[in-house]
């Protein structure tokens, strides 16, 4: 049995056998994420720096540009997003899932809907990296081009978690002069080199001060201290934005676009969010043409045989393939511990069909009558 992928971006034509009835399953973060073009964490080494003021305008700006956009609001220490956005709707709840509330052109959950000040920090802690992969995975967000994920400030665990869950595309740190000047920015972008999630770049926020009555701009810290410092950490600068009262107001009142589109605050968003947009474009592309995806895949009585581009050919042991099946079935979704045990597999076992999924995956239907696995080509490849 011989099948080719299409080598093209075009998705791999559906290619279906009989045995290939089974829904594949994969999990519902993997659906949701699926369905996500870009994951980004915005973060920071302390709060109080506007780090979720960045996070809403950032996203209301890609939402005025005509992109589908969420904001996932995961600071359990001051959840602010609803506040900025003014919604403080309950979720509700369809087929199980739970709705996001949309402001201003964005899609919105908040750990701030289900807690509130009172809720003890001590409480919020812990609690936040399964709340947050339960909104990862149980919130409808839909198709996405963004989503946004404004993380609690600081790099411990909770901040190292959430990273590695939400299989980021890259994060954005924001920092303020004062911290770039102590360093604690350092922190936050080796968290980030550590789980090789690559930074999209800094943004210095309060890099300079919008006077309320003539709407200059001055410097009363020194002028490109945040380009030279991300210079320095070899991390691209995305820009500086001034401390302007009407973006704190923005804020207060619930209202992104109360900042209006000439003043020197909004114009700096503006050209972040171009930046940002051109940055996580390359790396699409880089992506793209690293996926490693076979050109053919076949079989005979023991093997799966891939013929990767480079003419590279694996054969991986089938039963072993079946053994590493990755579906929920056979692995269990809480502990990562296989379920399915290999003295229960057949010395025989076959593939019988495959299916490509997307760029990235091969949904293989066994001679057991099992399905329901997506392979995806990293693993293979690995395999
Ligand atoms: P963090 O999320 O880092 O804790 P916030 O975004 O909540 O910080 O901002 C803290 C306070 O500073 C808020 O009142 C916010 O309105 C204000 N703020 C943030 N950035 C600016 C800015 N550039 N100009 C004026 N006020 C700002």
């Amino acid at each position: 049995m011989v099948y080719s992928i299409a080598m093209s971006k075009e998705l791999p034509r559906y290619q279906s056998s009989p045995q290939a009835k089974q829904t594949p399953s994969l999990s519902p973060l993997d659906q949701n994420l699926a369905r996500i073009k870009h994951v980004v964490a915005v973060s920071s080494g302390k709060g109080g720096v506007g780090k979720s003021t960045v996070s809403t305008q950032l996203s209301v700006a890609l939402a005025k540009k005509g992109y589908k956009v969420g904001l996932l609001d995961a600071d359990v220490y001051g959840p602010s997003i609803p506040k900025m956005l003014a919604g403080f709707s309950q979720p509700e709840q369809k087929d199980g899932k739970i709705l996001p509330i949309h402001r201003h052109g964005v899609s919105f959950m908040s750990m701030g809907l289900l807690t509130d000040d009172q809720t003890p920090v001590i409480w919020r802690g812990p609690m936040a990296t399964k709340l947050i992969q339960q909104f990862l995975a149980n919130v409808e967000w839909g198709e996405l081009d963004y989503l946004l994920i404004d993380l609690p400030p600081g790099t411990g665990d909770v901040q190292l978690t959430l990273t590695q869950l939400a299989s980021l595309r890259g994060a954005v740190v924001v920092t303020s002069p004062q911290q770039v000047a102590v360093g604690i920015t350092m922190r936050g972008i080796r968290m980030f080199d550590e789980v090789r999630v690559p930074i999209l770049g800094l943004i210095e926020n309060m890099s300079g001060f919008v006077c309320p009555h003539c709407d200059q701009e001055s410097h009363p810290f020194s002028k490109d201290g945040g380009k030279a410092h991300a210079q320095q950490y070899g991390i691209p600068y995305l820009g500086g934005i001034p401390i302007d009262a009407k973006l704190a107001q923005a804020g207060d009142e619930g209202n992104p676009f109360l900042l209006g589109e000439d003043r020197p605050a909004a114009k700096a968003i503006s050209n972040i969010v171009d930046q940002l947009e051109k940055t996580l474009k390359e790396i699409e592309d880089k992506t793209l043409e690293n996926t490693m995806s076979p050109k053919e895949i076949s079989s005979d009585d023991d093997h799966v045989i891939l013929t990767w581009p480079d003419d590279h050919v694996s054969k991986i042991n089938s039963r072993e393939l079946r053994y590493q099946c990755p579906c929920a079935q056979c692995v269990s979704e809480d502990t990562g511990q296989r379920i399915i045990r290999k003295e229960d597999i057949s010395e025989h076992i076959k593939p019988v069909g495959f299916r490509p999924v997307g760029r990235y995956g091969l949904q293989i239907s066994w001679s057991d009558h099992h399905s329901t696995g997506i392979y995806t080509f990293n693993q293979l490849a690995k395999m």
